[in-house]
């Protein structure tokens, strides 16, 4: 059933559209494909895994379960029988941190310093480190396997795990950046009101998760004014009939392999509304359910509509 949309997209139908190839999109995704549905996988990175397109960006919805897509071959419409949102979370950068100061080259977010390694940009030689989750470590590391001199972490935590062979300056923000073209400091301010001036080229603000609702929210769902991640009940039904949300893009937080273990456990719950398209009438917790897996026994194939993927 592809035919061309308004704008001049390519419009493609699918059993289920997994917007996401995190852990947790791919593990559904994986164990959707496993009961015989026809699973479009999009991501907008490039370097997507095999079985993913990547550099596909969903940008939008068209209808309900319908969403627009930008990606290396134009903007194309994917009309799915069930949308699975696993598009997991953002750390904050140093502008949403409210930190003021110049705009010097050297600050960065972990996941942006770890890209940086990778494509084998220059660094710098001195840094510092903000933040006392996981993936503050993982940046340590990261900076001491590209040469760079972890002179402090920072942390607003009271008593952080010292980890990382490095020792936190605890109870700490960062409240000013420095330099012109390149930073050349930061402030912090303890808790006690004390401040400090920490010379570095380079800061990484680490962690501080936001999740990418963006989708979810303009699909009209129900966002957690606590986790800012979509509301879901225990089969991960968001309040929007046949979207499912996943993963870090619950609270901003799960590790991978939670991710993984939610994405795997989607399967039953987006079966059963393929066969039936029940719904919780009042949205997530006014049922119990959490997906059966006789679902996929029960699905009949024959009755949905599939048509290949990406308009070919
Ligand atoms: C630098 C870094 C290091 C980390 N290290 C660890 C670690 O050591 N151990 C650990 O357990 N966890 C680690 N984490 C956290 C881990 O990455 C997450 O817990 C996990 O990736 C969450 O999986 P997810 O599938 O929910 O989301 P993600 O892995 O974030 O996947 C979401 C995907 O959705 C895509 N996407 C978003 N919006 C759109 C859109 N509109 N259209 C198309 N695609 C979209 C993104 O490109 C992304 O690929 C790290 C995170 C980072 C950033």
């Amino acid at each position: 059933m592809n035919r061309t949309a308004g704008a001049g997209a390519r419009t493609a139908a699918v059993d289920v559209l997994v917007v996401g190839a995190g852990p947790a999109g791919l593990a559904a995704a994986t164990a959707l494909s496993a009961t015989g549905v026809t699973v479009d996988v999009v991501d907008r990175a490039r370097d997507a895994p095999p079985g993913v397109r990547g550099g596909v960006t969903a940008i939008g919805w068209a209808a309900p379960r319908t969403l627009d897509l930008v990606g290396p071959a134009g903007p194309e419409r994917v009309a799915a029988g069930a949308v699975v949102l696993a598009t997991g979370a953002r750390e904050r950068p140093r502008g949403a941190r409210l930190v003021p100061g110049t705009r010097p080259a050297g600050v960065y977010t972990g996941g942006e310093l770890i890209g940086a390694v990778r494509r084998g940009t220059p660094i710098g030689r001195r840094a510092v480190v903000v933040g006392g989750e996981r993936i503050s470590d993982t940046a340590v590391r990261t900076l001491r396997g590209a040469g760079v001199l972890v002179a402090a972490m920072v942390t607003d935590e009271d008593a952080p795990a010292r980890r990382a062979r490095t020792q936190p300056i605890a109870r700490a923000v960062v409240t000013r950046l420095y330099g012109v073209d390149r930073l050349s400091g930061v402030g912090i301010r303890l808790r006690d009101g004390r401040t400090r001036t920490l010379s570095c080229d380079t800061v990484v603000f680490t962690g501080d998760w936001i999740p990418e609702h963006e989708l979810a929210r303009r699909a009209g769902a129900a966002i957690d004014p606590g986790t800012r991640g979509p509301v879901v009940d225990g089969g991960h039904r968001t309040t929007v009939p046949g979207v499912f949300a996943v993963g870090s893009l619950l609270n901003g937080s799960d590790p991978a392999n939670s991710a993984a273990r939610q994405g795997r456990s989607l399967a039953g719950p987006v079966l059963d509304y393929l066969a039936d398209g029940a719904w919780p009438p009042d949205g997530p917790g006014a049922s119990a359910s959490i997906g059966s897996s006789s679902a996929a026994d029960q699905l009949k194939l024959g009755a949905l509509r599939v048509s290949p993927v990406n308009g070919s």
